[in-house]
């Protein structure tokens, strides 16, 4: 039987019996509803059903990252204006489930419409929708095949949901349809340490039980293997050293954080520090500006937990995939395209500089080596006036995100003004290959390997080898160890990531020589796509 490929998210190589995830519920025809107030009753008590069977498996999860998925998804659907539309449409008529049918239509409407971080949730939507449905049908909720042996889960996509209650020793692996690097499967397989691989074009094709082999670091899926295994990319030796070469190259490894409760994590994985601090994960539900105190104080605890080591703070990176209520933007018919990141500060530069100043209070005397940058730059004029905002502000090292490919082939003119750069390897692949982030259909564009966007991540390595300045890398592709060598060769000095990646990537790195690495990185760039690249590198 021919092999199926995708995209490998998650390395680490597992076959067995494939298995789908249960189908949703199928919407019953609608009933004529004779009391409305009942109605409303039983829906509701539906939505809270949902709530409290996802607030239980976050209790029960042992990773934070999927319990803190689950609880977002549980806010998501404890909703008020979420049951506003369901009791609108009731008292329109419709019975309780194509009610919160249309309710959740409703918003998976405006979250498609917003695009990015927003269109990745449609999922977690349907999810809701269903589960909610099942219990108003008497079903049970949609989830993972509980069948007693180990089998490798095959889906759509994944919602947290549906991977919450996912035992890694009796799910061997994970592959879905559609999706990109960065969206939920990826990242929860990396939080639970699953070979996965995500755009597997025709594996729902795949007859249930046929036995299959993933290999979560190529994005192979052989069909027809011959055994049960599991060989776990991150079934490492624990190492703690800091990041290095096998000859001692440095290349530091740092953790990504939205906020003080992830910092355990990183301390657990041995993070040297914090490469990426999503400032606006912080305020991502707020409808007004948070106060320069609140910042102070959010911004403080992170500081404080990372003492004596380095904390890469970003500034808001609002618009378009991450809209921050507070700050009203108008609809923009191309929003990625739009007023997003540092641009914000067009429009609206007394909240970069109320920032700026709240993250210099918390910085003081916090013991953390704190410096700044900006997200979304394109341009030397918008380095400057940043990294002239961040000096203002006392704070003492600016730099910028490298997500624009104008950018990357500025690198050298920017590491004259910036101390620092840092490289979303997220952006920087959607706006290279003009691909959405979010587009699974697309996902092959956006594979980190794609020798184009190696060269443009060479183009800043380089800038940062002749000025001796540091380029990090802080996008999803640093969490990838087959290509943690490469990116070090390319000049890369700093790798963050999810704190769950980090021993994989420890490890990985610590097989090569630096002159090895630099070997690779030409290899890679110089492949003729992002197969080939793999290929070369892993053989
Ligand atoms: C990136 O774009 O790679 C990045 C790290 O930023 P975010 O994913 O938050 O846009
Ligand atoms: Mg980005």
């Amino acid at each position: 039987m021919p092999d199926l490929s995708g995209i490998g998210v998650c390395p680490g190589v597992a076959a067995g019996p494939l298995l789908r995830i249960a189908a949703a519920p199928a919407l019953p025809a609608p009933a004529p509803v004779t009391d409305a107030g009942a109605e409303v009753e039983r829906a509701f008590a539906a939505l809270a059903e949902v709530v409290a069977d996802l607030e239980r498996r976050a209790d029960r999860a042992t990773e934070a990252t999927v319990a803190e998925v689950l609880r977002a998804e549980a806010l998501m659907a404890d909703d008020e204006e979420l049951r506003d539309a369901v009791r609108e449409r009731i008292e329109e008529g419709a019975d309780a489930p194509h009610a919160i049918d249309a309710a959740f239509g409703t918003f998976r409407e405006m979250f498609t419409e917003a695009g990015g971080y927003l269109a990745e949730r449609v999922a977690d939507l349907d999810d809701l929708r269903d589960r909610a449905v099942a219990v108003l049908l008497g079903l049970p909720m949609p989830g993972v095949p509980q069948p007693g042996h180990p089998y490798v889960l095959v889906a759509r996509d994944l919602a947290p949901a549906d991977t919450a209650d996912l035992d890694p020793a009796v799910v061997l692996a994970l592959v879905t349809e559609v999706g990109g690097p960065t969206s939920h499967t990826a990242i929860l397989a990396r939080a639970l340490g699953l070979p996965a691989v995500v755009a597997c074009r025709g594996i729902l094709d795949v007859p249930e039980r046929t036995l299959v082999q993933v290999d979560g670091g190529t994005g192979e899926v052989t069909l027809g293997a011959s055994s049960v295994f599991s060989a776990k990319g991150v079934d490492e030796p624990e190492l703690s050293h800091p990041g290095r070469t096998d000859d001692g190259h440095p290349v530091k490894l740092l953790a990504n954080v939205g906020s003080v409760k992830n910092v355990p994590a990183a301390d657990q994985a041995h993070a040297e520090g914090i490469g990426l601090f999503r400032t606006e994960l912080l305020f991502l539900d707020r409808t007004t500006e948070p106060s320069r105190d609140e910042q102070v104080v959010a911004y403080r605890e992170v500081f404080q937990a990372m003492a004596g080591r380095r904390v890469v703070i970003r500034t808001l990176d609002a618009g378009a995939d991450k809209p921050l209520p507070f700050l009203h933007q108008d609809g923009e018919p191309n929003p990625a395209l739009g007023v997003r990141g540092l641009r914000v500060a067009r429009q609206r530069p007394e909240v970069l500089t109320t920032q700026l100043a709240a993250i210099a209070e918390a910085a003081a005397d916090s013991g953390a080596d704190v410096w700044v940058m900006a997200p979304m730059v394109s341009t030397l004029a918008e380095a400057t006036s940043f990294a002239d905002a961040v000096h203002e502000a006392g704070l003492p090292r600016a730099g910028v995100m490298i997500e624009v490919p104008a950018a990357a082939l500025r690198a050298a003119d920017l590491l004259g003004v910036v101390d620092f750069l840092s490289i979303g390897t997220n952006d920087l692949s959607q706006y290279t290959f003009a691909a959405d982030r979010m587009c699974g259909e697309l996902a092959e564009l956006l594979d980190f390997w794609q020798p184009a966007l190696l060269q443009l991540i060479g183009i800043c390595g380089e800038a940062g080898r002749a000025t001796g300045k540091p380029v990090g890398v802080c996008g999803e592709a640093a969490a990838d160890p087959a290509l943690a060598p490469v990116l070090a060769g390319l000049g890369v000095s700093s790798l963050s990531m999810s704190p769950r990646a980090l021993s994989g990537v420890r490890a990985s790195l610590a097989r090569y020589s630096y002159a090895e690495c630099r070997r690779l990185a030409e290899l890679a760039v110089a492949a003729p796509d992002a197969a080939t690249a793999r290929k070369i590198v892993l053989s």
